[in-house]
């Protein structure tokens, strides 16, 4: 499905798959299984990438620093000369300048002179560091797991990027408990957690993250909803749709990393250089395809109300309620 630009109907030559959603609706796992099919390369939330990798210089995927992995040492070279070229301040002041959720009705239509050239200079970053990835990788396509609806909105205006977004979505109970609960990070070498919510604020970013994601599509961008129910209940069938639309071939042995393990669904992951994301960025080799229910018991009957009361709309939409999920 071709984009216009300026009135002419344009596909660009630089293919990047945005995974897109409200963290906590299994990303990591999705790029991880899309990161298997041939030609694609799984980046990790390159959005983070900036300062946990080069700034912070934690862990890659792989296990080792940002700065010890010599995937990312290449990528960096092949963007900008080296890592120590990226004014990270600089970038920072950019993103502050137009990635921002409060933006996305601006960044949905016609924008300020000023604003454009700041989201020009912006997304360059993205543009150089997605060229070096695909060239370092030697694979076409690369998997962003960004998830911000806002950064999407911003790489849709590159006429260079052939912008492919897939929109995760997850039951919001499910995403609002999962917010609550403590998750340790290997990704740095100090004790850190993962971000909690409260399960009011936990809704809130999923109506916003949701309903921008499907405005994205009705502005011509192409996007794909998908249920994380639906990716862990039937994989196979769930992993030839995405493929499909990503144009990723995973016909033909395609899909031979996804197996069983007794009654459960397995997948054999290789390594990846993410740069950022769930913890489950660093395993490899057989990993259990499961869905996590735990919040059907273990999240209290107050917030579960309160939860299905504010994203009631989208969650009937999504068919999580008032018809067979
Ligand atoms: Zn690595």
């Amino acid at each position: 499905m071709p984009r216009r630009w300026a009135g002419v109907a344009v596909r660009g030559d630089l293919r990047v798959i945005y995974l897109g959603g409200l963290g906590r609706s299994g990303s990591t796992l999705l790029e991880r299984l899309l990161g298997e099919l041939p030609g694609a390369c799984a980046a990790g939330e390159v959005v983070h990438m900036w300062q946990r990798g080069i700034v912070e210089n934690e862990r890659c995927g792989c296990g080792r620093e940002f700065r010890s992995c010599s995937f990312w040492s290449q990528v960096g070279m092949a963007a900008f000369g080296g890592w120590e070229n990226v004014q990270v301040d600089r970038f920072a002041a950019l993103r502050a300048s137009v990635d921002r959720t409060r933006f996305i009705p601006l960044l949905a239509g016609p924008l300020p002179a000023r604003m454009r050239r700041s989201l020009e200079k912006y997304t360059d970053y993205y543009v150089r560091v997605y060229r070096a990835i695909a060239e370092v990788s030697g694979r076409p396509a690369v998997i962003d797991s960004s998830k911000h609806a806002s950064l999407a909105f911003c790489l849709s205006r590159r006429p260079e990027v052939d912008l492919r977004v897939i929109h995760l979505v997850r039951d919001s109970r499910a995403v609002a408990y999962s917010w609550t609960t403590t998750v340790a990070r290997p990704d740095a070498s100090a004790e850190s957690y993962m971000t909690t919510y409260r399960p009011l604020r936990a809704a809130g970013q999923w109506n916003t993250q949701n309903g921008a994601l499907q405005l994205l599509g009705r502005r011509g961008t192409p996007v794909l909803r998908v249920r994380y129910e639906d990716l862990v209940g039937s994989v196979e069938q769930t992993m030839l749709t995405l493929g499909q639309f990503a144009g990723l071939p995973s016909g033909d042995g395609g899909l031979a990393f996804l197996g069983s393990d007794g009654d459960s669904r397995c997948a054999v992951l290789h390594e990846a250089h993410t740069a950022s994301g769930n913890p489950m960025r660093f395993s490899s080799g057989t990993v259990t395809i499961r869905g996590d229910e735990r919040w059907r018991t273990a999240m209290p009957y107050s917030d579960r109300r309160t939860v299905t009361a504010m994203t009631l709309p989208l969650l009937s939409h999504y068919g999580y309620v008032g018809r067979a999920a």
